[in-house]
Parts: C-alpha cells; structure tokens; sequence
C-alpha cells in the first residue's frame, strides 16, 4: 500500500493516468470520473477516462464528455490506454468484474491504483484506497480526496464542482437518501460556491427525457406495476419486446423502480428488464431492508442498503417467480 504523501508526490509531476469505472455508468461514475478528469488536467497530467460500455444520454454534457473513451466502441485504444499508464484511478465500484473485460487489463497492468469508492466488501486490487461506505457518492470522496488527502481545495475549478454536485446529486437521490448528512450539505455548498450552477445541472439531468421515454414510463406504471401488499412489495416487470416498441435507449429505465417505492408503505420495490442476454434487476428499498443483500444471495450482485443490483441468466418469468418466492424470508423485515 501506498501513503498519501507517496501518491501525493507522484501526482506533482505529470503521469499518464487511467480514470475507470462501473459497467453502465450512472450520474455518480460519470460525475466522479469526470470531475477527477478535470482535477488532473489542470495540473498538466495525460489523463482519460475509459467506461466499460456506453451511459445515458442525460449525463453526456458534463465538463470532459467528448474526451471519454468507452472501452467496447475503442477497445485496442482503450486496452493501449491502460497499458500504458501509471497510474489507474479506479472509481465507484468495488470488485474488477464491474468494468467487464476492462477488468482483466487493469488487473494485469504495473501501473499504480487508485481505489476511490463507497461499496461494500471491496476486492483487494488496488495499491491506495479512499474509501468510505459512509459516503453517499463517490463524487463526495473525490471531493474530500482532492480538498483533504491532496490538500488542493484551490483546484476545485468550476468544471471540477459541476462534475461532483452532478454526482453527489444524482446518488443521494437529490439529497433524500438518509447518507445526505450536513457535511454533504457542505461540501454540495462548496461546490455552488465553486461555480456548479445547480438548478442547471438539475435540469440537464432531470428534465431532459423524450417523449417516448415518457410515455415508456406511463406504460410501466399503467399495465406492469404490480403491488403485493401481503410483503409490502411492488414489481415492475419489462420485456425486451416493449424496451422494442418504445426504443428504449440507455438511460431510459434508469428511475423507474424510484416509482414504484413511492408508494405508501411499500419498502421494497423491484425492476426487471429482459435484457438482450440476461435479466438485469434493480432494487431499492426504505430504511434497514437489505436490499444488497437479497442481490449477492440471489441474483450475482450488490450494491448499498437501499440500492442494489444484480442479473441472472434465467428468463423474466424465472426470476419473477424466484423473487417473489423469496419474499416470505424477508417477511417480518418487510411488515414490521
Ligand atoms: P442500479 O439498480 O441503478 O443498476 O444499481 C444500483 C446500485 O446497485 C449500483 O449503484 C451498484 O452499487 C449496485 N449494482 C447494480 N448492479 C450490480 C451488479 O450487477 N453487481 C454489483 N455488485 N452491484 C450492482
Ligand atoms: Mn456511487
């Protein structure tokens, strides 16, 4: 392991940097890589930000967006990237199966790595670690990366702050979730202060969707919310002929199992999506339901308490059954 005025010493010349995270990138991947990205730039590092796969649509504006590379559209650049580099910032996941084949390159390479991330049990790769499952986004502990551990709090450029509010907002769940503590508050005051134009930044992420995206979500929660009260529980299914009929793009189911949980009582809520090769599930929950719990058990995923993820190789009506088989389990959880 390395210490902070080892990394902190590397980080006053100019490296060649990796910056990586989760398949699928969400707000806070991209907000922290991003946001990472511009910290580094401005000190004259050769830095890149590699995603496993592609990310939505709302997050393609951000300061640095054009300079993303996403590892299955470039691969050998993307694999030459990380071969090359010293250093591997590794952001918002914990295990290297989380960046797919990506993974494996990063594993192999000599270059120095960065873990900055607030999951879980994470896997032993890396060679510093600024870690806090208490953290509500990774963005946040790039802030306090930057500003506490590097001590450069005069770096935090506008760009750098739009990057992390984008991220600390985005998995906060706008500042709902219960890991939103004064000191988010904070630093989510810092980065105004900063330049991060926040009723913009909402407004580029929350209020940008198609028509169709609306409508999509209007057909989920019409015809495929199901709601069993006996276990506080409400589903929404999706197969992958309606992701056809309403041209769902990337992005476009992300939130919809929020509706769900909205209702009265309801403490855990569910999304499936028949994927082209798999089943992706989406959980949320209230409170101290483990809902990353019930995804490492049975669906080879995890996540935080109130937000989780996972997949399986058996169809839509399988997992569907095995889901709600599973609720009993959970029962005294899920009605006290
Ligand atoms: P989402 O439901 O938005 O895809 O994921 C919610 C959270 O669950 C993510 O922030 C991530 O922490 C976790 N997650 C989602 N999918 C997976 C997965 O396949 N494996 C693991 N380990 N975590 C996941
Ligand atoms: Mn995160």
């Amino acid at each position: 392991m390395l210490d902070i005025a080892s990394l902190s010493q590397l980080l006053n010349q100019p490296q060649k940097i990796v910056i990586t995270t989760h398949h699928k990138p969400d707000g806070d991947a991209m907000g922290s890589s991003l946001g990472l990205y511009n910290y580094l730039i401005q000190q004259g590092h050769h830095a890149k930000v590699i995603t496993p796969t592609d990310y939505p649509e709302f997050l393609n504006w951000m300061p640095g967006n054009e300079e993303v590379i996403i590892y299955t559209e470039n691969t050998e650049l993307s694999a030459q990237l990380v071969a090359d580099a010293d250093l591997v910032f590794c952001l918002d996941f914990n295990t290297l199966t989380r960046i797919n084949a990506l993974g494996e390159l990063v594993r192999s390479s000599t270059a120095i790595k960065v873990m900055i991330d607030h999951h879980l049990e994470p896997e032993d790769f890396d060679d510093y670690r600024h870690w806090d499952i208490k953290a509500c986004a990774t963005a946040q502990l790039v802030y306090t990366f930057i500003v506490n551990e590097l001590q450069r709090p005069d770096l935090i450029s506008a760009d750098v702050a739009t990057c992390l509010y984008t991220g600390i907002m985005t998995d906060s769940a706008s500042f709902r979730l219960p890991n939103t503590t004064a000191a988010v508050h904070r630093i989510t005051a810092d980065l105004i202060d900063a330049g991060a134009v926040n009723w913009r930044i909402h407004e580029l992420v929350y209020n940008s969707s198609s028509e169709m995206r609306l409508r999509f979500l209007g057909h989920c929660l019409r015809n495929k919310l199901e709601v069993l009260y006996e276990y506080n529980t409400a589903i929404i299914t999706i197969t992958r002929q309606e992701l056809k009929e309403f041209e769902v793009i990337t992005g476009d189911t992300e939130g919809i199992v929020n509706y769900a949980l909205s209702i009265a009582g309801i403490r855990l809520a569910a999304l499936m999506v028949e994927r082209a090769d798999r089943v992706k599930l989406s959980l949320r929950s209230k409170g101290e339901f483990p809902a990353n719990e019930i995804c490492k058990k049975y669906f080879n995923g995890g996540g935080h308490r109130n937000a989780a993820g996972g997949h399986s190789e058996l169809t839509l009506e399988q997992v569907t059954q095995q889901f709600k088989q599973l609720l009993p389990e959970y029962k005294t959880l899920l009605i006290q």
